[in-house]
C-alpha cells in the first residue's frame, strides 16, 4: 500500500498538473512505483520547462499569447523522457526505434504525417523512406530545406505491416505530439493525409473538404495536404499538394529558389 502523500508534497503535484494543463497537456499516465523508493517532489518553477523564461510583467490585461518557452531543446527532451521505453499501447510489440521527431526546434514550420514505416523504425527518423525523399523535394521546392522545418508523427511507433494505426494507439500516443507543437509552436503545421488531418483536427472528413483551408490549432495555423506516399502513388496529385504548398509559402513569406539557387 503507497503512503499517502504529504499535504505539501500534494499541493507541489497539483501545481505541477495546473501547469501541464494550462500547456494543454491532460492526460497522464501511472508508472509502476517501487514502494520502498521515497517520493521527492521538487518545489515547482513558475513554469517548470520554460526555466530561461523572462519575469512575466505584472498585466491585468487578458493575454491569449503562448507562453514563451525559454529552452526548447530540453524541454523536448522532457518529453522524450516521459515516453520512455513506451508500452501505452500495442505498437510497442513491433518497434525496433521510437521515432520521436526531428528538426528545427525553432522551426516555422512542422509537418506531421502519420507513423513510421519500415525505414523510420530502423534508422528512428521520421520520414527518410521513398515518401521522406518526396517530403524533402516538397521542401526544397518551397526554399527551404528540411533542417529548417520539424517533422513528426501522430504515433511514433510502426504499425504492423504499415497498416493505418487505430484510433486507440492514436489517442495514446497524440499527447506527446501535442506537447512537441506546444514547445516548438510553429507559425504553421502541414498535415499529411486524412490520418494527421483527422487526428489533429479531430474531424472525419474526407481529403477534398479538409483540404484548401486553414484551421486555427493551438496557437499555429494548420493546413492539410496530401500525403507523400499517397502522391507516389498517384502523381498526377502533386500539382494539388503544390497548391497547398504555395498558400504555406504566402503564409510564411517563402519564394521558390531561383534556378542557380537549385
Ligand atoms: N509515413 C509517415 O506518415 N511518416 C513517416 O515518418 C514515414 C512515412
Amino acid at each position: 500500500m503507497p503512503k499517502p502523500l504529504d499535504p505539501q508534497t500534494k499541493n507541489r503535484l497539483a501545481a505541477r498538473v495546473q501547469y501541464y494543463k494550462e500547456m494543454g497537456i491532460y492526460d497522464f499516465y501511472r508508472q509502476p512505483i517501487d514502494p520502498n523508493v521515497e517520493l521527492v517532489v521538487q518545489a515547482p518553477l513558475e513554469n517548470p520547462i520554460a526555466e530561461n523564461m523572462p519575469k512575466a510583467k505584472t498585466n491585468t490585461q487578458a493575454t491569449t499569447l503562448p507562453p514563451v518557452i525559454g529552452d526548447k531543446p530540453s524541454a523536448l527532451k522532457l518529453i522524450r523522457e516521459d515516453i520512455g521505453d513506451c508500452t501505452r499501447c500495442r505498437l510497442h510489440k513491433g518497434r525496433t526505434n521510437l521515432v520521436f521527431g526531428v528538426g528545427n526546434v525553432n522551426a516555422d514550420l512542422m509537418f506531421v504525417g502519420e507513423g513510421p514505416g519500415a525505414d523510420e523504425d530502423a534508422q528512428g527518423e521520421p520520414f527518410v523512406g521513398r515518401a521522406g525523399q518526396l517530403l524533402n523535394n516538397m521542401i526544397s521546392a518551397m526554399g527551404i530545406k528540411r533542417e529548417d522545418v520539424y517533422i513528426a508523427n501522430v504515433v511514433k511507433c510502426r504499425p504492423p505491416s504499415n497498416r493505418t494505426p487505430e484510433k486507440d494507439e492514436c489517442d495514446t500516443c497524440s499527447p506527446f505530439l501535442m506537447r512537441q507543437i506546444d514547445i516548438i509552436q510553429p507559425k504553421v503545421i502541414v498535415a499529411l493525409g486524412a490520418v494527421a488531418a483527422k487526428n489533429l483536427l479531430a474531424v472525419n472528413d474526407s481529403m477534398s473538404n479538409l483540404r484548401g483551408r486553414w484551421y486555427d490549432f493551438r496557437n499555429s495555423k494548420l493546413l492539410v495536404t496530401y500525403h507523400p506516399a499517397y502522391l507516389l502513388r498517384d502523381p498526377r496529385q502533386k500539382k494539388e499538394a503544390w497548391k497547398d504548398l504555395q498558400m504555406v509559402m504566402k503564409y510564411l513569406g517563402l519564394n521558390p529558389p531561383t534556378k542557380a539557387q537549385e
